[in-house]
């Protein structure tokens, strides 16, 4: 069997070399950190233990499918939890709005708070079902090679139903024309932040989003998400998959148009069949392949990176009875926060904020009478308005803002400081820009965009992870890993 190396232990990483060591390959890890999981980190500190990166994990058939290829069952490995709360919603006028697990209670949350019909949000859901199901197997769950991806009887049925995946209008547009409510509109314009978009410019097409969560359900582990890196490492350690870590390659060795190593340091060089890179594509073509001339890589670099996050890790005297595990924080004018966001490319006046505290699920995340508040903001990815006064500034912006919503005197109860600036993203990732899901779905060209699993121009060379295809997110990265192995051993026996 080929020799495998992996540049990155990041989730899609994980998948990768998982299901590349089932099937008999030797796969070597090689990662800059000290631990495996990427964005998928955790920070404990003080007795208190944070996510560093996702909190929400959707989609778990594909984390179990993963362990099904290693001939493990998921439940044997990690607990994963459904809140009876998907998240609370908290708007400016005071409304409080439940997104309940249950269909049926969320439905009724919905004819209750927002005075929405039943009819009318089922007729919602089953739309955003529709998309689903005529995307999902083309544009996630298998390998993307442009106009031949289209040769198949479900791409046929796809391209026959071109209307229903409805990428001719923006998200924002096609909530507006479901719903009057502009509150019931923010809720589901939401959704296109889950892959670092704007819904004023994203095709509606990522309503299947919506699906994602609301049918499928949105979920945490007992342990929290970095739970799934520790396991997903631990069955990758099992199967003889080899970690460095402490490890950051220098460059990618190529003979020609293959690739046929690593430089680890001007004195250690490894020789590979195969290489797979988890880091971020621009990074990859700039920093490992400086002297490769590549097209694929250029044009990549046109395209326009998702969007950023500021993250405090606050650990809080207290426990909060109002707050829920998962909860957001709406702005006042939606709009006005995105034209800054991906249009000026500031960070937002008045800012949605977004509020996990993995302790309401996992008990032993913060000590007695206290709390572990992830607070996270949407930020541009990296640009000159991006600065350190504007991000201090921020930080009371956002410490306001919980105040007078929640009526507590937050600054007086943060026993622990730490924060994640687009600038630690891209340091510690080395996702360019600091963006956290690669590029941004802002045109309905964009799917077809992601950087390719397998290199067309240099040959034994592969990548995985958020800037690959199917994009960013867990379910997609942990996707990702899989069309990458079958990828190998199918042209790499
Ligand atoms: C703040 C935040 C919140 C998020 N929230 C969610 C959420 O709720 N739900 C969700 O599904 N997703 C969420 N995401 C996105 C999700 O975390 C990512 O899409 C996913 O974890 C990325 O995995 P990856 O495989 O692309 O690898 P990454 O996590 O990007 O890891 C890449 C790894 O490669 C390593 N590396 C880079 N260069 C080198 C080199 N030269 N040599 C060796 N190693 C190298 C890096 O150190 C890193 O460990 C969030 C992300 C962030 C940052």
């Amino acid at each position: 069997m080929k020799k495998v190396a992996i540049i990155g232990a990041g989730l899609g990483s994980l998948a990768t070399a998982i299901r590349l060591a089932a099937e008999g390959y030797k796969v070597d890890v090689y990662e800059a950190s000290d631990s495996p999981g990427g964005k998928a980190g955790q920070i404990k500190e003080d007795g208190f233990r944070f996510d560093t990166g996702p909190s929400l994990l959707t989609m778990p058939f594909v984390l179990r499918d993963l362990y099904k290829a290693a001939g493990e069952e998921l439940s044997d490995h990690i607990n994963i939890i459904q809140p009876e709360i998907i998240c609370r919603y908290f708007y400016p006028d005071t409304t409080v709005f439940n997104a309940y697990a249950d269909l049926s209670k969320l439905i009724n949350e919905m004819i209750t708070v927002f005075g929405e019909s039943g009819a009318s949000v089922k007729g919602y859901l089953g739309y955003c079902k529709k998309i689903y199901d005529l995307t999902a197997d083309i544009f996630l769950f298998n390998s993307f090679s442009g106009a031949s991806s289209f040769f198949s009887l479900k791409a046929l049925k796809t391209l026959i139903n071109l209307r229903s995946i409805d990428s001719g209008r923006t998200m924002h547009e096609a909530n507006s024309s479901f719903f009057k409510n502009p509150k019931t509109i923010q809720l589901f314009d939401r959704y296109a932040t889950y892959n670092g978009s704007n819904p004023y410019q994203a095709p509606a097409t990522l309503n299947i989003i919506q699906h994602v969560e609301y049918y499928i359900g949105g979920f945490t582990t007992d342990g929290g998400i970095n739970k799934i890196s520790k396991s997903l490492f631990e069955l990758a350690v099992k199967l003889g998959v080899k970690f460095r870590f402490n490890t950051p390659v220098k460059e990618i060795l190529l003979e020609g148009k293959i690739a046929r190593g690593l430089v680890l340091s001007e004195q250690e060089t490894k020789r590979y069949q195969v290489i797979v890179v988890n880091a971020d594509v621009n990074y990859t073509y700039k920093k490992l392949l400086p002297n490769f001339s590549s097209s694929a890589g250029k044009k990549y670099a046109t395209q326009e990176p998702s969007s950023s996050a500021l993250v405090y890790y606050w650990g809080v005297k207290n426990e909060n009875q109002k707050l829920e595990a998962h909860n957001i924080i709406f702005s006042a004018n939606y709009e006005r926060e995105f034209q800054e966001i991906f249009v000026e490319k500031t960070l937002p006046t008045d800012p949605t904020i977004y509020i996990y505290i993995s302790k309401k699920i996992s008990y032993l995340d913060a000590p007695m009478g206290s709390e572990n508040w992830f607070v996270m903001v949407n930020s541009p990815y990296i640009n000159e308005n991006l600065t350190e006064d504007s991000i201090e500034a921020m930080k009371w912006r956002i410490i306001d803002k919980i105040n007078s919503t929640l009526k507590i005197n937050l600054g007086e109860n943060i026993v622990f400081e730490k924060r994640l600036t687009p600038f630690d993203i891209e340091a510690t990732t080395s996702s360019s820009f600091g963006s956290i899901y690669g590029i941004s779905s802002n045109n309905k060209f964009s799917a077809f965009k992601r950087h390719p699993n397998k290199s067309k121009e240099i040959k034994s060379l592969y990548f995985c992870g958020g800037s690959a295809h199917p994009g960013g997110g867990i379910p997609l990265v942990l996707l990702s890993g899989k069309i990458t192995a079958e990828l190998i051993m199918k042209h790499e026996k």
